[in-house]
């Protein structure tokens, strides 16, 4: 188990990247560090890598501390985004390169027997023999893997392994990432600034924001319960529409529509609504189309993606979406009717936490 406690990193040019990260990561679990660019992945997981030094705070393994250890005594195997091949050496050389140097190495015939087990599990059996520079991306990838897990590591950092592959290799090699280390059973920290990548391999996410976690959840529960305002937005695709409305007795009030207090699940209010203001959150699929509903709106554009296409249009001044079944036969310029789904909305606060 790895115990990351109160970690905190301020830069040489005393810029703070972590605030105080507490995350604790069972064995054998798949967790992500998910969150836009400069949130501080990477200087998590080269704390965790020891390729940088924490300014407080600790990371324990299995309870003993590994901060002030040498990166070789961690018991780590990393992949990058740019995979750092050997050029030089065949993909069976580069595999087994890290059994072959260091007080722990081995013969050559060892090593190569030892390959084959990686080089199954990563489908790489016919190249084994070419160089890196010819084979593709995808592959380079696997090779980068079977690198890392040759040296058999409690730990496997994968540093946004998949952001140079295209996205239709993206999709495969994830699902092959996640099988692969649920078969060696390998703990795995992945980073990643993808949020549908994260939510499709990841048991456990630590969404980042700022040098904070927001949440550190199932990927179910990110997206349906998530904790603030900027979990809220920055999971779920299409993104989130979010209102701002007025509180106004029993009411909540938007430029077009109202919503009654007493239509909202009680069991799901998280604290009195008594702020003067709200941010409503209604994920595009909470919208539903409905001849009675209360709101009318003019269809601007719409986008198919396959099972559902997207309608965009304008509600309280501000672009909206909403989900809907492919085949209904909606065209841009016309008017629908839509309610909303209460039992499924969002209210946050002034602070962004959540209230509803
Ligand atoms: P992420 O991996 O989430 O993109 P990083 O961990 O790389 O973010 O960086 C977090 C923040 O720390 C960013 O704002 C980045 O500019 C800053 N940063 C990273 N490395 C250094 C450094 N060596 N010196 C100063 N600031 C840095």
């Amino acid at each position: 188990m790895i115990e990351i406690k109160n970690l905190n990193k301020v830069y040489e040019n005393g810029y703070e990247a972590l605030k105080s990260i507490n995350l604790d990561i069972e064995d054998g679990a798949l967790v992500t560090l998910l969150g836009p660019s400069g949130c501080g992945k990477s200087t998590i997981l080269n704390i965790i890598a020891g390729i940088l030094d924490p300014t407080k705070g600790d990371i324990l393994f299995d309870g003993q501390s590994i901060i002030g250890k040498h990166p070789k005594d961690r018991d780590i195997g990393m992949v990058f985004q740019n995979y750092a091949l050997y050029p030089h050496m065949t993909v069976l050389e580069n595999i087994i390169f890290p059994l072959t140097v260091g007080d722990k190495k081995i013969k050559r015939d060892k090593a190569k027997k030892e390959a084959e087990k990686y080089i199954d599990l990563t489908y790489i059996g016919d190249i084994r023999d070419k160089k890196p520079n010819q084979i593709s991306g995808g592959q380079q990838q696997r090779v980068a893997i079977a690198r890392a897990l040759i040296q058999n590591p409690k730990t496997l950092l994968l540093d946004e392994p998949l952001s140079n592959l295209d996205a239709r290799l993206r999709l495969s090699i994830r699902e092959e990432i996640r099988n692969i280390v649920k078969e060696v059973g390998v703990t795995t920290v992945f980073v990643t600034h993808d949020q549908e990548e994260a939510l499709s391999i990841s048991d456990y996410i630590a969404i980042m924001d700022e040098g904070v976690i927001q949440q550190y959840d199932k990927p179910q529960n990110l997206y349906l319960e998530p904790a603030n305002l900027f979990v809220a937005k920055f999971i779920g695709s299409p993104i989130i529409n979010i209102y701002d409305v007025e509180n106004d007795g029993d009411v909540l009030r938007a430029p077009d529509f109202i919503i009654n207090k007493s239509d909202l699940v009680a069991s799901r209010i998280k604290k009195d609504i008594s702020e003067a203001r709200y941010s409503l959150g209604i994920r595009p699929e909470q919208f539903n189309l409905n001849e009675n509903g209360d709101i009318s709106v003019n269809i601007d554009s719409i986008e198919m993606i396959g099972r559902y296409m997207i309608l965009h249009f304008e509600l309280n001044n501000l672009p909206s979406r909403m989900v809907v079944d492919s085949k209904l036969p909606i065209k841009p310029g016309d008017t629908i009717r839509i309610s909303i789904d209460y039992d499924s909305i969002y209210l946050f606060d002034q602070e962004g936490k959540r209230a509803y």
